[in-house]
C-alpha cells in the first residue's frame, strides 16, 4: 500500500510508453496487444510513499489526516512549508521520522531472518524536499494538495 500526494486540479498531459510485454500479446491486461500504454500524467509534481514512510512524514510536519487521507489548501500550505523548512534545517525535528534497521531471526534461531529497513536522515530529507515541491507548485497555482 502507498500514499500519493498530488494536486487533483492540475492539468494533465498525454503520456505514451512501451508495455513491458513487448506487444503482440492480445491477452495483455495492460495494452491488450498494442505494445504501448497511453495515459495522462499530472503536469504538477507528485510524491508516492509507502504507508509507513507517508505516516512518518505526515506526523513529522503535522499534516491533518485521517487514516492517511487528507488535504491542505490556502494558508495551510504555507504552514506546512514552514514546518518542512524548519525540519530540513533542524536535525532534532527530523528524529521522530528516523528509524534504525532492525534484523532478527536467521541461522541458529529457529526462525527465518527478517530485516526491517530503517530510514536514514538523508531519506527523510529527500522526502521532505519532494513534498515541498508538491506544496510549492500548489501554492503557486492556488490549488489544494490531496493525499490518499
Ligand atoms: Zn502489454
Amino acid at each position: 500500500m502507498s500514499v500519493t500526494f498530488w494536486i487533483p486540479a492540475a492539468e494533465t498531459k498525454p503520456v505514451q510508453e512501451e508495455c513491458l510485454c513487448g506487444g503482440g500479446w492480445a491477452e495483455c491486461p495492460h495494452c491488450h496487444g498494442k505494445g504501448t500504454l497511453e495515459y495522462r500524467e499530472s503536469m504538477a509534481p507528485t510524491l508516492n510513499l509507502g504507508n509507513v514512510n507517508a505516516r512518518s512524514i505526515i506526523d513529522l510536519i503535522g499534516l491533518p489526516d485521517d487514516q492517511l487521507v487528507g488535504q491542505v489548501e490556502g494558508a495551510e500550505i504555507g504552514t506546512a512549508r514552514q514546518r518542512i523548512l524548519a525540519a530540513r534545517n533542524m536535525t532534532r525535528k527530523r528524529r521522530v521520522a528516523l528509524r534504525d534497521t532492525i534484523e532478527y531471526g536467521g541461522a541458529g534461531t529457529g526462525h527465518c531472518r527478517v530485516v526491517e529497513c530503517g530510514y536514514t536522515d538523508e531519506q527523510v530529507l529527500d522526502r521532505l524536499s519532494c513534498l515541498d515541491a508538491v506544496l510549492a507548485w500548489a501554492q503557486e497555482h492556488q490549488m489544494k494538495v490531496s493525499w490518499s
